[in-house]
């Protein structure tokens, strides 16, 4: 990805001047708005349309800042997952812009890997998750100033030290993370009190829903995001949207 250039010339000390802001703002859609204010240019909300990211979509909707709202559509998505999509324009009355890979892509790594290659080798998921996700939303960050996210610290350990806002070297921007110290309880009491739609998947056991195939529900104590990728060892389950996917094992040990 080239480097873009930024508008506003945003950089690390402006992402440790908003993370400073939204640690002592309290309200979610006062969080929504001082990250417009203080990042000038383009901001994207990129949405997985997971519990947390309706909760932030409701905040956007209700604020009416200037926020560019996308989700990337994988190709493998639960049937729930794209009624959100539905569910979610109708009810806010504003487009949910759908990111979709290159099709030379995916029809490359279909045809090296097969339609279920990702369960055969870490590195083949971890392929696929860069040719679904990771591209395209390169792609559609590219020029943006700002990236929204619903990142929890609870949701792993992986992300117990998500900040309310950092410099991502890599895309040359501002990514935030409002929700960063909520808790699922209070996530769930939003959704509660403000009647906002969610996939119907998460009342069937899935906390945390990704790709169909490599989504399971989780039995009752297991971790939020136990049933993500479940073949795999614990460690470093990411997709590489958010953090860079560790050294990982399967189940039976093989590395990549
Ligand atoms: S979650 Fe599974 S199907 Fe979706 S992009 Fe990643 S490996 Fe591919």
């Amino acid at each position: 990805m080239s480097t873009p250039t930024l508008a506003s010339g945003a950089g690390p000390q402006q992402a440790q001047s908003l993370a400073a802001i939204l640690t002592t703002t309290e309200a979610l859609t006062d969080r929504i708005q001082a990250i417009r204010n203080a990042v000038d240019g383009r901001i994207v909300f990129s949405t997985s349309l997971g519990i947390e990211d309706q909760v932030i979509l409701h905040a956007i909707a209700d604020t009416g800042v200037d926020v560019e709202v996308l989700t990337l559509d994988t190709g493998r998505h639960f049937p729930e997952t794209l009624e959100t999509i539905r569910d979610s324009e109708l009810r806010y009355g504003l487009k949910i812009h759908v990111v979709a890979p290159e099709k030379d892509s995916v029809d490359t790594l279909v045809a090296r890997d097969g339609v279920f290659g990702f369960r055969n080798a870490v590195e083949n998921r971890i392929a696929c998750c860069d040719v679904r996700k990771v591209r395209p939303l390169n792609r559609a960050l590219h020029g943006a100033s700002g990236w929204i996210t619903g990142m929890r610290r609870e949701q792993s350990q992986g992300r117990g030290a998500t900040e309310f806002a950092s410099f991502d070297d890599t895309r040359q921007l501002i990514k935030a993370n409002p929700l960063a110290d909520w808790s699922l309880d209070r996530v769930e009491a939003f959704v509660k009190d403000n009647n906002v739609p969610i996939n119907a998947l998460h009342a069937r056991g899935y906390p945390s829903i990704g790709c169909q195939p490599c989504t399971r529900a989780i039995e009752p104590g297991e971790d939020i995001r136990a049933g993500r990728w479940w073949w795999e060892n614990d460690d470093g389950k990411e997709c590489g949207l958010h953090n860079r996917p560790a050294t990982v094992t399967t189940k039976e040990g093989a590395a990549s």
